[in-house]
């Protein structure tokens, strides 16, 4: 992987009150690269990916996506406050799926695919139907467009999430622990889908998980978040054999 990164963060910084959540971090990641994000309950890591999407404004340093600061812009030289156009356009490059899968419940599979590209991305219906059967093909469900989301598994509802997602053409995927809504049984189907999506594309993701096993498979680094810092970060292998703090070997611990 080469060229410059998609997302930088520059000693980023997050504080909720007197709680600061991330005491500054640097994190660059490149085109094409998975990076899965681990660490204990509360160590920032939703709150990481709720500022790349804009959902949550750092306290301090700075996050540029494809070259483009995201809190501020250029006008007339000068480096002002962003606006909501400037974040619009950003976000544009960027896809998220959350844990509770978040569709739309009132909507067929195929509006919930096609809703977005057509009010945010101007593309017409047919287009936008186009996209949307080729990428629920993709995750295996091009059957269910005329179904409603309460009449499909919570697994297939999350994959449904992925392929609306994925209609957008992000540059960059989120994805917050895809599978820890969903019953143990259908959690396999969603990290079969998310791996394969790995495997074909130059997009790039990241993801924050609990399932080990399915970082290790997939990342090209995992970024190991504790007590609001980036305490280790490298290749997979590096990382889960031979983890270098004591924080990360008592964390990996728990699931062996
Ligand atoms: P993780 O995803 O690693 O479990 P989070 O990023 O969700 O951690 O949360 C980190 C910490 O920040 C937690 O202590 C959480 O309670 C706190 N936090 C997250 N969002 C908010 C918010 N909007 N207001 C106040 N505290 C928050």
């Amino acid at each position: 992987m080469t060229g410059k990164p998609i997302v930088q963060f520059k000693n980023v910084k997050k504080s909720f009150g007197d709680l600061e959540v991330l005491k500054g971090f640097d994190l660059d990641i490149m085109p094409g690269e998975k990076v899965s994000i681990i660490g204990p309950s509360g160590s920032g890591k939703t709150t990481i990916i709720r500022m790349l999407m804009t959902l949550e404004k750092p306290t301090g340093g700075e996050i540029i996506v494809d070259g483009e600061n995201l809190w501020h812009m250029e006008v007339n030289g000068k480096l002002v406050e962003a606006n909501e156009k400037h974040l619009r356009k950003i976000r544009g490059n960027i896809g998220m799926v959350f844990q509770h899968f978040n569709l739309f419940p009132h909507m067929t599979i195929m509006r919930n695919c096609t809703e977005a590209p057509v009010q945010v991305l101007g593309l017409s219906k047919k287009e936008a139907e186009q996209r949307a059967v080729q990428m629920l093909k993709k995750v295996g469900l091009a059957d269910k467009v005329n179904n409603y989301p309460f009449q499909l598994s919570g697994g297939q509802k999350q994959r449904v999430a992925i392929a609306r997602a994925l209609v957008m053409q992000p540059k960059v995927m989120l994805f917050d622990e895809v599978t820890s809504a969903l019953d143990p049984e259908l959690v396999g189907e969603v990290l079969q889908v998310i791996k394969d999506l790995a495997e074909q594309g130059d997009m790039s993701m990241i993801l924050i998980t609990h399932e080990m096993d399915f970082a290790m498979e997939i990342s090209d680094r995992v970024a190991f978040f504790a007590d609001g810092l980036l305490m280790e970060e490298g290749p997979p292998q590096e990382l889960f054999n031979n983890p270098k703090s004591d924080r990360l070997k008592s964390f990996l611990q728990r699931f062996s």
